[in-house]
């Protein structure tokens, strides 16, 4: 396949922000940096504690020379990532982390000078636990006026597995009773914030989209390699051929229409930004 995407040196150009006139770079906190875009600030904040690999063994499909040449014989890159986007006077939370002993979005939030009470909304890519762990704390809602949003195609998705995994992906929704809000692809959202369905990494995997921001999600789990190479997955993505157009589909997007994309496993900090070129 065509390596068509960004060249992968402009995965890192986050760390040429600190000398952007337009973006207000790290913030001194570590795991947290704040970018200034169109018409909102986004936050990223680095859930993980320790430093993230993406095993080599979980891409069965890349070819050992593939992955000499790129140098990730030892794992890809990749953090835990949750985003806090800022925009008409309200805070939007996407996806809430892992929820471990040891996560970092509720240090995070605190050293912003956030309580979990000030979060009017959060927005689920999919329901697996590294991005829903964080939505309870001693087993009820963390977030006590928060609106929550998912794809009704994902919740509809889990409900038809099996119970243990039912439980575990619908629970943390569960909690939050008629704060939860499931959405039909074409809904409008809160805020602006458009949906794009992205479906094949679970059933209803959904990118989000406000400005010139776009939430991936879990669209890629090594960007190193899968930027360049969107039709190998990671183990994780439950319907790979929906996965790889979507990725292929979400990828494009971004490039066709120069967006920073926000990927809750991108290695930090997790924004890759265009990299200016054109076809
Ligand atoms: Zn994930």
């Amino acid at each position: 396949m065509k390596n068509f995407f960004f060249p992968f040196a402009a995965l890192f150009a986050a760390a040429a922000l600190s000398s952007c006139d337009n973006n207000q770079g790290n913030t001194g906190i570590e795991g947290v940096m704040t970018v200034k875009l169109d018409n909102a600030e986004v936050t990223w904040i680095r859930d993980n504690a320790e430093p993230r690999l993406t095993e080599r063994s979980l891409f069965p499909d890349a070819s050992d020379s593939l992955i000499q040449s790129l140098g990730l014989e030892n794992g890809i890159p990749a953090s835990m990532s949750t985003f806090l986007v800022r925009k008409d006077g309200k805070l939007l939370l996407f996806d809430t982390g892992l929820g471990a002993e040891n996560s970092r979005l509720g240090i995070s939030l605190d050293s912003l000078g956030i309580d979990a009470g000030d979060i009017d909304f959060i927005f689920l890519t999919h329901l697996h636990g590294d991005h829903t762990g964080g939505m309870l704390a001693a087993g009820i809602p963390r977030f006590p006026k928060a609106e929550v949003y998912v794809s009704e195609t994902e919740y509809n998705g889990w409900t038809a597995m099996s119970e243990k995994q039912k439980i575990s992906a619908i629970g943390p929704l569960e909690a939050y009773g008629d704060r939860l809000h499931l959405f039909s692809e074409g809904d409008s959202l809160p805020c602006g914030v458009k949906q794009i369905p992205a479906y094949g990494h679970t059933p209803g995997h959904t990118v989000y989209q406000t400005g010139n921001l776009l939430i991936v999600g879990d669209i890629m789990h090594g960007a190193a390699l899968q930027s360049a190479h969107p039709e190998i997955c990671a183990d994780f993505d439950m319907d790979k051929p929906a996965a790889i157009e979507s990725r292929v589909k979400i990828l494009d997007y971004a490039r066709k229409n120069s967006l920073v994309m926000a990927g809750m496993h991108f290695p930090e900090p997790a924004f890759i930004f265009p990299s200016g070129e054109t076809d």
